[in-house]
């Protein structure tokens, strides 16, 4: 067995890691209080490539083996979620499904500008009756002529308000169930599609999730995503991924959260002594860096398999479960670690406490990923 990460991994990994450090970490605040990302660092995001990590190189992208993802996504994770949020759409639940079921036609239409970062990528399968339970979709698509079109409301979309093209799962044919769901490349630009309400959210700054609305969406029958029928397949291929790439997330946070703690342990005083010499504290710190271990290894055994072309549902809704439970731990210690300094608006510790909530929900809540591993088990 090697483990050892081949040259280039390493070296994307250091190049990030400089970036992080030198152009995103420092703008974290002013993001988080503009809830915007300006668009200059956007173009900068862009110029390294970080759009297309996911992209085939014959698509304009790096084509990055799903181990480099991973990499790339913890790296991007050691600072505010909405960066690693605004390229994650084009990298995984925006683009996927186009470089899956998309005619070459499509492929060569939007994923080089989806590569370059000038055409951004939104996944629009929640609706507001329909989140863990997709049977229960109700947008629908319909043949006419040349044409289908599309009537329905999103809700929770990631990135919808930027994006120029989305990924829509509807209804063709009721009676089939999750068998009668088709994928589709909406481009903004369609008649009928409109954004809707913006939300406010409890966290993730910088990044938006919207309402998306169709009403009488005209969309030419090319493009249409794979075959009738094949929407819920090829999202939850799209998902395995995805999932794999979030537990990649939550340990670049962690190790940021052990980072930030130890360094508050060392230097806070309290009754003559630095905390980090009370074993109560020293315990929190260490269950932190078990839990990056394990999800370190975990999730790259994972991605490793992925990339010899394995299924790993089970895996990767393992990997998503454990990993964004830890860190939704890691942040609890890390707040109380801080005292009371880790409550208050400003502090990196309380802006990982909120974003990372919200790891828990998407891409397939704590309970539907537990059910799909018992599903893979009992099977
Ligand atoms: C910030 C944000 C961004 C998002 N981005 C996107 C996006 O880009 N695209 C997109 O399509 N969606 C997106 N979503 C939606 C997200 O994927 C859903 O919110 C999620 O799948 C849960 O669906 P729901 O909110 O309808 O909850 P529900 O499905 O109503 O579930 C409510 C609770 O019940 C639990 N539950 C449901 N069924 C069962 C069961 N059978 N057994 C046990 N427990 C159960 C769930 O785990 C959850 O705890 C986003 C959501 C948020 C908050």
């Amino acid at each position: 067995m090697d483990f050892t990460l081949p040259e280039e991994v390493l070296a994307l990994r250091d190049t990030i890691r400089r970036f992080v450090e030198r152009e995103l970490d420092p703008i974290s605040e002013q993001v988080e209080e503009e809830d915007r990302i300006p668009d200059g660092v956007a173009a900068k995001m862009a110029d390294m490539g970080l759009f297309g990590l996911a992209i085939p190189e014959e698509y304009g992208g790096q084509g990055l083996p799903v181990v480099a993802q991973c990499v790339a996504n913890e790296e991007l994770s050691r600072t505010n979620a909405c960066f690693r949020t605004r390229i994650g759409t084009n990298n995984g639940i925006g683009s996927m499904a186009i470089l899956i079921g998309g005619s070459e036609e499509l492929k060569r239409k939007y994923l080089p500008e989806m590569a370059a970062g000038r055409l951004i990528g939104s996944f629009a399968l929640t609706e507001p009756n329909a989140g863990s339970d997709a049977s229960r979709l109700q947008t629908t698509a319909e043949l006419k002529g040349d044409k289908y079109v599309i009537n329905g409301v999103k809700h929770f979309i990631t990135n919808g308000d930027i994006a120029g093209v989305h990924t829509v799962m509807a209804i063709t044919d009721k009676s089939k169930g999750p068998k009668g769901i088709s994928a589709f490349a909406v481009e903004k630009g369609f008649p009928g599609v409109s954004v809707g309400t913006i939300e406010k959210k409890m966290g993730l700054r910088g990044s938006h999730t919207v309402e998306l609305v169709f009403e009488d969406c005209e969309v030419p029958r090319e493009n249409l995503l794979g075959r009738e029928g094949e929407g819920f397949k090829i999202a939850m291929k799209v998902l395995d991924k995805g999932r794999l790439t979030m537990a990649a997330c939550a340990l670049g946070a962690i190790e940021k959260l052990i980072a930030l703690s130890t360094e508050q342990a060392k230097t806070r005083v309290t009754f003559g002594e630095p905390i980090a010499k009370r074993q109560a504290i020293q315990w929190m710190l260490v269950d932190m860096a078990i839990s990056a271990y394990a999800i370190r290894h975990a999730t790259y055994h994972a991605a490793w398999k992925l990339d010899r072309g394995e299924r790993v549902t089970k895996e990767a809704a393992m990997v998503k479960v454990f990993a964004t439970e830890a860190a939704n731990k890691a942040a609890d210690s890390a707040v109380q670690i801080h005292g009371g300094m880790g409550y208050m608006k400003g502090t990196a510790v309380e802006r990982y406490y909120r974003d990372l909530r919200l790891m828990r929900i998407y891409e397939g809540t704590s309970e539907i990923l537990r059910m799909i591993i018992a599903r893979e088990m009992i099977a």
